[in-house]
């Protein structure tokens, strides 16, 4: 484990010899000085008690009138978040009234003078009572006072120690640290770019970096061989608990590489980076398991499935075809989704086959939501008899076939859809997520990491008539699929829906955590004939190309190694290895759902000045998206 150095004599400076955090038993009997902010005070009237506070713990300082007379005025008038400074003598506490949930609890500094450094207001909320609901747009306009509290100061000193373990393993591992510019042309990752006008060339503006993607490949080009970079990121898109306008990426890039190559070297640095960070947390499995896309979609139903639980899909088809191989269950809905090509999957729920119909109705609804007509379910009873609705249908012969297919113990409830292959997984992989939060299948201690690789690479955009890269328009093809990218099935400069292209599978890994996808990268398309036709598959034209990517595409001429790499979301991660479902919680200074920093104000309207060098003027203020 890294640890923060809080006792370490480097942290004494003029105003403390010690910090809050630092003294023990073994110091009693020493002076000691003392600086932090008062976070409770207790009178008892000769004496007063002060907890004092900073970053690195709490120290108790007992001011006793009798021996101290001018510092117990002074500690009179000291309040909650003053920041003060006591001088005195370290003690042991009376017996009894040592404090083990403090480090310092052994002891106490006995006062001999005491000063008030800086007064402060009232805070608009308790920093000093660890279960106070606190208002989030309070918390956010006060984050400074926000961050004082004990837990977040936890998370940042988390957050601080995961890039400080990330940058050990790199370095350890041959990369160099690259600083990449902010001010570049757009880099897209299906994001819309936050743009800024450029002063010295009116009329033109620089996008902000959704990605360091081009300036990371171009750095394979220069043979800097392995780079990464603890890197901000811009994307304008309406947030979410998960998303940020800006956020923090560890990227890298690594040149002579194939997929295997960076995703073992990124599967060790994610294991020696968690096991650094929170040693107390169990691994679910090393190494960490692989899926393809597709394996992923027919047992979890979600390309970033949560491993630390089972409930995998179950193909009920093979029971509901007769001998001659028609659908023919009895039940209409499973014969006419597999006669038109669809499925018919389970996903068995421990323990719910007791639920009562208002629940069974809530999942229904939740199907619903999630893009399925219906849900149909089996309950298996303590006695093993089928139970449901569908029973008649099916016969209990077939109903206690399915049942078995799918797994269910008695006690059991078999959640079935039948729809087409996707949304069948898709619906039944969210009812999966739910459930496994909702009946805690999930151990919350545990950190499971999982690979999904073998994405596909395109998918028909019907509007535009292009094919769309699904993750990155740089990605490679896998070498077994390059034929069905390079033959074109008319004019290799016009995507059609038929393309043998649409079947290629990208080198594109994602990794997983939790059921969170906490990053993903590939093996880019390095020869330039690839990447070119890549580009005209997605549309681009020649010259559109040339706009966009002109430098990328001018650098591939000029001897571009084989490289790939992969951005890990680390505000993701430092959440994920803090037990937060909210990303805001791990960030020093996060905007709003709507975009906006309540501390600083911002965004706000520029000065009169800055429209006029700048040669802009709003001609319309659109309607806010909702
Ligand atoms: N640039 C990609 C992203 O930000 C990651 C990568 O492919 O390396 O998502």
């Amino acid at each position: 484990m890294i640890e923060t150095p809080s006792s370490a004599a480097s942290l004494a400076t003029p105003y403390r010899t010690h910090t809050c955090g630092a003294l023990r038993a073994s110091d009693a009997g020493s002076p000691a000085r003392l600086a932090g902010w008062v976070h409770r005070r207790r009178d008892y009237g000769k004496l007063t008690f002060i907890d004092l506070r900073d970053r690195h713990g709490i120290t108790q300082v007992v001011v006793d009138a009798g021996d101290a007379p001018e510092a117990s005025e002074v500690a009179a008038r000291m309040r909650p978040e003053f920041v003060v400074a006591f001088e005195g003598e370290v003690a042991l506490r009376q017996p009894g009234t040592e404090n083990a949930k403090l480090e310092t609890g052994a002891v106490e500094l006995q006062v001999r003078t005491a000063t008030i450094l800086n007064e402060a207001k009232t805070p608009p909320f308790y920093i000093n009572d660890p279960d106070a609901q606190i208002d989030e747009t309070l918390r956010l306009k006060y984050r400074y006072l926000d961050l004082r509290r004990e837990a977040m100061q936890r998370r940042l000193l988390l957050r601080s120690r995961l890039v400080h373990a990330i940058r050990e393993v790199h370095h350890g591992s041959g990369f160099v640290e690259v600083e990449t510019p902010n001010l570049i042309k757009s880099t897209p990752e299906g994001a819309r770019d936050f743009i800024v006008p450029s002063r010295l060339q009116p009329g033109e503006v620089y996008a902000l970096p959704q990605s360091p993607q081009q300036l990371k490949q171009l750095l394979m080009v220069a043979g800097v061989d392995r780079y990464f970079q603890i890197a901000r990121c811009f994307r304008d898109e309406d947030l979410r608990g998960d998303r940020q306008p800006e956020f923090t990426q560890l990227d890298l890039e690594m040149s002579f590489v194939d997929e295997a190559t960076v995703m073992d070297f990124v599967e060790r640095m994610a294991i020696e980076v968690s096991r650094a960070v929170v040693p107390e947390r169990a691994l679910l499995a090393t190494p960490f398991p692989r899926f393809t896309y597709a394996e992923a979609m027919e047992r979890f139903g979600s390309d970033k499935p949560d491993v630390r639980f089972a409930m995998e899909l179950v193909d009920l088809e093979p029971e509901l075809r007769g001998t001659d191989g028609a659908a023919a269950s009895g039940f209409r809905v499973f014969d006419e989704a597999l006669a038109g090509g669809g499925r018919v999957k389970a996903i068995t729920v421990p323990g719910l086959a007791d639920a009562p119909r208002s629940r069974i109705d809530e999942l229904t609804e939740a199907a619903k939501r999630f893009g399925a007509r219906g849900l149909a379910h089996l309950s298996v009873e303590a006695s093993g008899s089928i139970k449901g609705p569908i029973v008649k249908f099916l016969g209990d012969d077939l109903a206690e076939r399915l049942a078995a297919r799918a797994g269910a113990a008695p006690g059991d409830l078999v959640l079935i859809v039948a729809d087409t292959t996707a949304v069948t997984n898709d619906v039944l992989g969210r009812l999966r997520a739910e459930l496994g939060t909702q009946l805690g299948l999930a151990d919350p201690d545990v950190l499971a990491y999982a690979w999904v690789h073998r994405f596909p690479m395109y998918q028909w955009d019907v509007e535009n008539g292009r094919w769309d890269a699904t993750h990155n328009p740089f990605s490679g093809v896998v070498p077994e699929d390059e034929v069905l990218l390079t033959t074109a099935s008319g004019d290799p400069a016009l995507p059609t829906p038929d393309d043998p292209a649409g079947r290629a599978r990208a080198m594109q890994y994602d990794i997983v955590l939790n059921g969170w996808e906490l990053g993903g990268g590939s093996v880019r398309i390095w020869r330039h004939d690839l990447l070119e036709r890549s580009f005209a598959l997605q549309g681009y034209t020649r010259e559109r190309m040339q706009n966009m990517f002109g430098a990328m595409l001018e650098a591939f001429e000029y001897g571009a190694p084989p490289h790939g790499g992969i951005a890990l979301g680390i505000d993701r991660w430092a959440a994920l290895l803090s037990y937060q479902v909210n990303i805001r919680e791990v960030m020093a200074f996060p905007k709003t759902q709507s975009g906006s920093d309540l501390m600083l104000d911002a965004p706000s309207e520029p000065d009169a000045a800055q429209y006029a060098e700048l040669g802009l003027r709003f001609v319309g203020v659109p309607t806010r998206p909702s």
